[in-house]
């Protein structure tokens, strides 16, 4: 993989036959992963400590933002501990979490225990800008070999369905190269190039769109992550994610087809709720917007995209694997990470095959089906009877054994019975 940028000043001939040439071809690695976000990164790190030779692929240049929540709950955890990188995850700047704020769209606020503060591991708020490049960092002290600012224009696939190559560019020297590996990871994300050529897109109706803003000051913010419930964004959520020094990640989120349907401006209402509800006015009266309010896409898992090929797998958001009611996306990133890394190690030894690349779409929706299934119910529910929403927190302020039950549901909840969404509705009428 090498060859220099193209030389200013040389005849349009020359450089036109240059470019073609340059098409160089780098065969030899077990596996190109694209994307170095949560799923790539992370993937990358099991396949090399597995001993494979291991090319990461991105357009970006790390450290680099992502529009995110930044709310870490025990999924990556459970990740980081496994690869040995817990400990330095939790030096990373970040606010740690046991509790959830939860307030009902008129208005009741309730506060909950998520995890247990002698025993549990706590949630993390860290910017996905440290988060991401500590991955990244880690991923190369593990001997990952990295291309950065290298973006994948075009996969290119046999009439078999097999990917035979990555065409790539260097974003900066303009340097064309193709790609080959015995086994391809696409971590994407997602706008993912392998989903677009592979025809794959969610509709309107599995697809979330957020914005995210960071203020200073913030008032009254606890070691609890906050989510309000707001009327007109339902079952969407406004959210206020604290980070040290009295910081936090503020955003708001909506299905997108609900967002059409409604015609709603979520700049709007991100800055009506925090000029006008009575919850946030005295809160944010001396914070501050650092940076701009930015806008991302959240494909989520009640769409179950097809992730396997013969011999590639989609992972993280390139797989749609977005929590459709918390939005939580790095966990199963981190967790389709670790499958697909499983199975492609099974493929280097055996040969991939699209039989045995399928086992990674069995084991990871092993894991993740149930608390998907569970969390798309409660987020339909919430859609189509928003005023269960208010019921609920009435009788969860009141009544403390209904609380428990209602704690055992959430996500990011760790090691806690979980109930059915309808026995639980069931149980807030009887
Ligand atoms: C507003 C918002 C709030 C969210 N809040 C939370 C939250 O609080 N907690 C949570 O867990 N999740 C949250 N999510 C979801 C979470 O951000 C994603 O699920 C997560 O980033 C998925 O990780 P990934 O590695 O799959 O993709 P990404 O993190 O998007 O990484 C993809 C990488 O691929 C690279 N790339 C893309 N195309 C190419 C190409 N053609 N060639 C080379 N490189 C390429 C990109 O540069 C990028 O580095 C939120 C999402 C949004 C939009």
């Amino acid at each position: 993989m090498r060859a220099g940028p193209l030389q200013d000043g040389r005849p349009p001939y020359l450089k036109a036959i240059v470019q073609s040439v340059i098409l160089v071809v780098a065969m030899g690695y077990d596996a190109i992963i694209v994307g170095g976000g949560p799923a790539g990164s992370i993937a990358a790190m099991y396949l090399k400590r597995a001993g494979k030779k291991v090319l990461l692929v991105d357009k970006a240049k790390f450290p680099r933002d992502k529009v995110c929540g930044d709310a870490q709950g025990r999924k990556l955890a459970t990740v980081m501990k496994d690869l040995g990188i817990y400990d330095d995850y939790r030096k990373l700047p970040g606010h740690p979490i046991f509790g959830l704020r939860l307030s009902s769209p008129n208005g009741v606020q309730i506060d909950m225990d998520l995890i247990d503060r002698a025993t549990g591991t706590p949630g993390y708020i860290v910017r996905r800008m440290d988060l991401d490049h500590f991955l990244f960092s880690k991923a190369k002290k593990f001997g990952v070999q990295t291309l950065e600012r290298t973006a994948v224009e075009e996969v290119l696939f046999s009439p078999e369905g097999s990917i035979t190559g990555l065409q790539c560019r260097h974003l900066d020297t303009k340097q064309e190269t193709t790609l080959t590996a015995t086994v391809y990871l696409a971590a994407d994300g997602a706008d993912s190039v392998f989903a677009k050529k592979l025809g794959i897109k969610n509709p309107p109706e599995h697809f979330i769109v957020a914005l995210r803003a960071y203020y200073k000051n913030v008032e009254g913010m606890g070691d609890l992550i906050e989510i309000h419930l707001l009327k007109k964004i339902l079952p969407g959520y406004f959210w206020i994610f604290p980070l040290p020094n009295k910081e936090a990640n503020v955003g708001i989120g909506m299905v997108i087809k609900d967002k059409n349907d409604k015609n709603i401006n979520l700049v709007d209402e991100l800055k009506a709720a925090i000029a006008s509800n009575p919850l946030f006015t005295e809160r944010f009266k001396g914070a501050e917007l650092v940076g701009g309010i930015k806008a991302w896409n959240l494909p989520v898992a009640s769409y179950r995209r097809p992730c396997t090929g013969p011999n590639y797998l989609l992972l993280g958001d390139a797989a749609s694997l977005i929590d459709p009611l918390s939005g939580e996306g790095v966990g199963t990133a981190a967790i389709s990470a670790k499958h697909a890394a499983a199975t492609a190690l099974q493929a280097m030894e055996k040969g991939p095959s699209r039989d045995l690349l399928a086992a990674y779409e069995q084991a990871l929706w092993a894991e993740i089906g149930e608390e998907i299934k569970a969390d798309y119910r409660i987020q339909r529910l919430g859609h189509r009877f928003p005023f269960l929403l208010n019921k609920l927190m009435s009788k969860a302020a009141k009544n403390q054994e209904f609380r428990k039950k209602f704690e055992a549901m959430l996500p990011y909840t760790e090691g806690k019975e979980r109930i059915g969404a309808w026995r639980f509705v069931a149980s807030l009428f009887f």
